[in-house]
């Protein structure tokens, strides 16, 4: 079967990544989550004090990004990949609430952008691939042969966030993760550079009122369409 470039983009947790991967396990691809390499890059900062109460000091970071590597190995027990910052494994770091508070001011910076896109597009040059993010389908593969946008309503996106977060046992509010997904939202869909904006041949999906066994038979037929055209 041919393979193909499957760009999923949408709004802060929506789902779309636990989508991605499952498409991903199910038909052999190789799944490259993208908000978890500017999520590195924002732990990478604070782990070196680029952020601090004055704001981020993007002129040491643009010095030391070339000391930035990040890779993804698949982790044989959850059958995902884990993400590694400098061959170290950040996957949990990654996903706390301090780096979700600086990641959107982080993704705003061209340098960073360039750099990541750089490495994406390298990532994803064999096809066979799967990006979730917020501009693969319109700035990192615009030619990619299938494009999902994916939405969900606030509330819904909150409660998921918090329930994730809760189950890895970390103290969190519902109110403040609803504050960080519309902040983050507004962020993402208002910078100057790649802005998240539906691609004009995206296929809107409003997983709101779906269980993700029904998102995975849904992009699944979503997958055979596009393959069969
Ligand atoms: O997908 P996730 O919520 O982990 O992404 C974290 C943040 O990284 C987003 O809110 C956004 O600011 C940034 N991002 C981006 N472009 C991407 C992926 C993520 O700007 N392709």
């Amino acid at each position: 079967m041919k393979q193909i470039t499957i760009a999923i983009d949408g709004h802060s947790s929506c789902g779309k990544s636990t989508m991605a991967k499952d498409l991903a396990k199910e038909i052999g691809y190789i799944y490259i989550d993208t908000g978890a390499m500017y999520r590195s890059v924002t732990l990478f900062a604070l782990q070196n004090g680029l952020i601090t109460d004055a704001g981020i000091d993007e002129e040491a970071l643009r010095q030391r990004m070339a000391e930035i590597v990040i890779t993804f190995s698949l982790n044989e027990k959850k059958g995902r990949p884990d993400t590694y910052l400098n061959g170290v494994c950040i996957e949990n770091e990654i996903r706390t609430m301090e780096v979700s508070k600086y990641v959107s001011p982080i993704a705003t910076l061209s340098f960073v952008r360039e750099a990541l896109v750089d490495m994406q597009r390298l990532m994803g040059a064999a096809k066979g691939v799967i990006m979730d993010g917020r501009d693969i389908g319109t700035v990192v593969f615009p030619d990619a042969e299938l494009k999902i946008f994916v939405t969900a309503s606030t509330d819904v996106r909150a409660q998921r966030r918090y329930d994730e977060l809760t189950a890895k046992g970390e103290i969190c509010s519902l109110d403040e993760i609803r504050a960080n997904i519309i902040e983050r939202d507004r962020i993402d869909s208002t910078r100057a550079i790649s802005p998240l904006r539906k691609a004009e041949d995206a296929i809107v999906l409003d997983n709101s009122n779906m269980t993700i066994a029904e998102q995975k038979v849904w992009l699944l037929e979503q997958y055979h369409r596009a393959t069969a055209e």
